[in-house]
């Protein structure tokens, strides 16, 4: 129980600062006798495990969900909470080449629909988390770079009906109050959501369907054995038929299975200041997501409330003090918007994106032990989304099947030495970027 305690000082201090709290308290589960066996635990209460979990115990199943803190403790309470049509890392061509032209469509098709799929989810009336379909703006920060996006966009557009809008430099301004680009796209099928309130209103949903929650307890081993799994915490352990892992870009040893397949990156985000809805929509006339190209590039999106903005990306390194952090920011967000200084960035986060060493998320299952995750920085939208295929999958029903089911979840080479590759060939992207720019423009 001691161990236990310090981690929960630990995980308090992780989230300090974190904007998305503010004034939403953390999910408290409902108090509920624990039984000693069920049909499915999950280990992992962020949107992946919740969504099984209620998807699981909708259909009729027996199920505990073990988080090692509160619930959306891991990516689920610190994202952009930004919803679109995350495509694929490999592109079209990309895709093609590693899997052919029918598959590739396929996959690239799967975007289009898990946003149909989460809208639709989302629009129901127990769903409180601020929705809001309102678009996002792609800047392109250089010439080559707006004929690269729009060429993309015209062959995902044929390909599996994209919709995007072209922006021309004269129509910037509608989109982005930022002087630091020279056109770009509207994804008018995008937009935003408050990242804990969806938490918290799936672990509600899951609960209303029958589902255990045990939080504050980390789940440590996991055992296979003829009648199926022990899964062993500090405190009780508990038996399952199946078993699913949901830890993803914050799984550690203890569940080897999807931690060897997954490359945590660590992600800086920041709120600023309460600058008022005027200055909000100066940034953001549209009150749109924003993004932009290149290899290492920055986020950014009015608050729920259009108060504030709120910036992610490599801005800022998670060893440095606060105050170096804040100088950080400015520094890099000072390329859209100079007027921001250090003192207006008042809240600080960070966050572990989990990505694979294909691009892809995926599903995969050994005998009863499921692995869900790998959303490679869009797991808004897809978690939801391959929750519901897993859930039909475990459940056997019709409409289970994604294009990737085939792919192998593949292990990554090195693992210990992921994280340090990482950081490595981010740097080296982001100077890539730097030499693109000095480039002249074609
Ligand atoms: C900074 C940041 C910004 C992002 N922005 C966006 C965005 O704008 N749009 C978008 O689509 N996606 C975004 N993402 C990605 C998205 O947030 C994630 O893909 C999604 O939240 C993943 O949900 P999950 O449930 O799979 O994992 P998580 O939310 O990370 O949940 C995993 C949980 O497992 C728990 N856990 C780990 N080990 C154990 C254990 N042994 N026992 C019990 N519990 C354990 C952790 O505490 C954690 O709560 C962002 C991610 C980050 C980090």
């Amino acid at each position: 129980m001691t161990i236990h305690r310090v981690e929960s000082r630990a995980a308090a201090a992780d989230m300090r600062g974190n904007y998305w709290h503010e004034g939403v308290a953390d999910h408290v589960p409902r108090p509920r006798d624990l039984k000693s066996a069920y049909d499915v635990v999950i280990v992992g209460g962020g949107y992946s495990g919740l969504s099984v979990a209620s998807g699981l115990a909708e259909q009729g199943a027996s199920v505990l969900l073990i988080e090692q803190h509160g619930i959306g403790f891991g990516a689920s309470s610190r994202n952009g909470g930004m919803v679109g049509p995350s495509f694929h890392g490999l592109g079209l061509a990309g895709l093609t080449k590693a899997y052919g032209d029918t598959k590739a469509r396929q996959i690239l098709a799967m975007g289009v629909e898990a946003v149909d799929y989460c809208e639709d989810l989302l629009s129901k009336p127990d769903m409180d988390c601020d929705l809001r379909m309102s678009g996002r703006f792609r800047g392109a920060r250089t010439e080559a770079d707006h004929h690269a996006m729009i060429g993309e966009c015209e062959r995902l557009g044929a390909a599996v009906g994209l919709r995007y809008e072209i922006v021309q430099p004269s129509d910037i301004h509608l989109h982005t109050g930022s002087r630091a680009y020279v056109g770009g796209i509207l994804y008018p099928r995008d937009g935003g959501l408050h990242p804990k309130k969806l938490a918290n209103t799936l672990a509600t949903r899951a609960e209303v369907n029958g589902a255990t929650l045990l939080t504050q307890m980390p789940a440590t081993s996991i055992h296979r054995d003829a009648s199926g799994f022990l899964v062993r915490t500090p405190g009780e352990d508990f038996r399952a038929r199946q078993v699913v892992i949901a830890t993803n870009g914050y799984s550690d040893s203890r569940m080897a299975e999807l931690h060897r397949r997954i490359v945590p990156i660590d992600v800086a985000v920041s709120a600023t200041r309460h600058l008022g809805e005027e200055r909000v929509r100066a940034m953001s006339p549209g009150l749109q997501m924003h993004g932009e190209s290149g290899r290492i590039f920055i986020w950014s999106r009015p608050s729920p409330d259009h108060t504030r903005f709120i910036f992610g990306g490599r801005i800022a390194s998670k060893s440095a003090p606060p105050d170096v952090q804040r100088a950080q920011i400015a520094a890099a967000v000072g390329r859209l918007f100079p007027d921001l200084i250090a003192d207006d960035f008042q809240h600080v986060w960070h966050g572990k994106i989990a990505y694979t060493t294909d691009h892809s998320p995926h599903i995969a299952q050994d005998d009863g032990l499921w692995l869900i995750g790998g959303y490679c920085g869009s797991g808004v939208t897809r978690s939801l989304y391959f929750a519901d295929k897993l859930v039909r999958k475990m459940t056997g029903q019709p409409g289970s099947a994604t294009p990737l089911d085939d792919i192998e979840f593949p292990v990554v080479p090195f693992r210990s030495f992921a994280p340090f590759a990482a950081r490595t060939l981010t740097r080296y992207y982001a100077l890539r970027d730097r030499l693109d720019r000095l480039r002249k423009p074609i």
